[in-house]
């Protein structure tokens, strides 16, 4: 459920009308809801009933920094898959004592920042990585808290996850190995071992796969408590969104019309099937969720140029591309796309929905079912509050779009648009060209 609805024929975010938001700023804009993430947050964490659960936002779905301050005001923690995203948690001014640090490809001098910052925890990916954090937290004469990243190989019905041959696994370490991993980790002189962790994947609708990665994590949590003394147990991200009803799933009314078998995954479901099997283990909760906090609570605006009729096609070009949202033409991911200014008495129009960019993939829907709309009126892609902005390029030099806040009728830019001069910034012509 989420804050985005019409108020007489205008789509409103809480209770600012985008129209204005668009003619004010600019377009490509992306807006988001506070309101929607505050909700998506306290379901969440008040799904866990019973435990010591702590939410760990993962940034990399959003990092804007004032939606990283708000989920750290609301009481978030933060999980970073990089040094650059640790430091925006700190430039928000939140706290990263009680956040992880994930990541395959850790550098030397990222795992010394997140030392000296004090983070909570590093969630290890290998055998290697944990001997370079042993060797960097010995240089700085500290201890570095770690949990492994556990793969249980579980099939979470988004991506193949299965690996073959005995290649390096990118996803964490398999389970079969876990327990050896975790005994040359005592070894270490500079790691204290804190935690087990696992991360099986994105947009997963079935809390199915969840149940069967802590049903195959238990008992190695167990033996590690006991062995090891750790105190938490990270079992990741991943729960998906609505993206194809978006505007509808709203209301209240939405979700109660679905058939309960095809419901969903909701923040209340998941908690109230994982609690009982995590209350067993005695151990603290983290959750990791990206997506399910933002991906809702943000749309993209984005002004109609032209309406292009062709032959038995027609095109709706729009000034946003591939470069402000990259999920259509990367994931062929779907995003509903709908009038700023809803006028029933026009017709329904069926058109591609595209960018201007030299490039075909720059498509945000094909033949979809839209009202006929014309140069200069707005569109909202709706659901475009995760790996939107943050995936953002200046492909075709073109600036990264804006970001503008909304809290019930305030609002306020919270990224500005770039201009030419700061794309060029850090470009020169070598004195050998002059
Ligand atoms: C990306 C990621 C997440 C967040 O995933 P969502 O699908 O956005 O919830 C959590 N944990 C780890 C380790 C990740 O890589």
């Amino acid at each position: 459920m989420h804050h985005f609805r019409y108020v007489g024929q205008n789509l409103h975010c809480e209770s600012v009308d985008l129209a204005e938001v668009a003619r004010l700023y600019g377009t490509p804009t992306y807006v988001y809801s506070a309101s929607t993430m505050a909700d998506n947050y306290t379901r969440l964490s008040g799904s866990m009933k019973g435990l010591d659960a702590q939410v760990c936002y993962a940034v990399k779905a959003n990092s804007n920094l004032a939606v990283i301050r708000h989920l750290g005001n609301l009481g978030s923690a933060f999980e970073f898959a990089s040094a650059g995203e640790m430091r925006r948690v700190i430039a928000a001014g939140a706290s990263v004592r009680r956040s992880v640090f994930a990541g395959v490809g850790k550098t030397e001098l990222e795992i010394r920042q997140a030392l000296e910052a004090g983070i909570y925890s590093f969630h290890v990916e290998s055998e290697p990585e944990l001997a370079r954090i042993n060797h960097v937290a010995g240089k700085l004469g500290v201890k570095a808290a770690i949990a492994i990243r556990v793969n249980p190989d579980v099939d979470a019905h988004t991506h193949a996850k299965i690996t073959t041959g005995t290649s390096a696994n990118k996803f964490g370490i398999p389970l079969r190995q876990a327990a050896a991993a975790y005994e040359a980790a005592s070894k270490y002189p500079h790691i204290t071992i804190r935690g087990i962790q696992s991360h099986i994947g994105s947009q997963i609708t079935d809390v199915k796969p969840f149940v069967e990665t802590l049903e195959k994590l238990a008992p190695l949590a167990a033996e590690l408590k006991e062995r090891h003394r750790i105190e938490y147990i990270s079992i990741g991200g991943g729960i998906g969104i609505v993206y194809r009803d978006a505007l509808a799933s709203g209301a209240a009314s939405w979700w109660d019309a679905q058939p309960e078998a095809s419901r969903p995954l909701t923040p209340e479901v998941y908690g109230a099937t994982l609690s009982p099997m995590l209350a067993k283990l005695g151990l603290k909760v983290l959750l990791e969720p990206g997506r399910s906090m933002v991906a809702n609570a943000g749309v993209l605006l984005t002004r109609v140029e032209y309406l292009k009729r062709g032959q038995g096609k027609n095109f709706l070009i729009v000034d946003a591309g591939m470069n402000d949202l990259v999920r259509p033409a990367m994931y062929d991911s779907y995003h509903e796309v709908v009038p700023l200014q809803r006028d029933t008495t026009r017709r329904a129009l069926v058109a591609d929905v595209v960018g201007p960019i030299c490039e075909s993939t720059d498509c945000f829907a094909k033949d979809r079912q839209v009202q006929e709309v014309g140069e200069g009126e707005y569109l909202a892609l709706m659901s475009a509050g995760a790996y939107g902005h943050v995936m953002a390029s200046r492909y075709n030099t073109r600036p990264i779009p804006a970001e503008v806040l909304v809290k019930g009728s305030a609002f306020e830019q919270v990224t500005a648009r770039e201009t030419f001069e700061q794309i060029i910034a850090n470009e020169k012509i070598p004195a050998f060209l002059k």
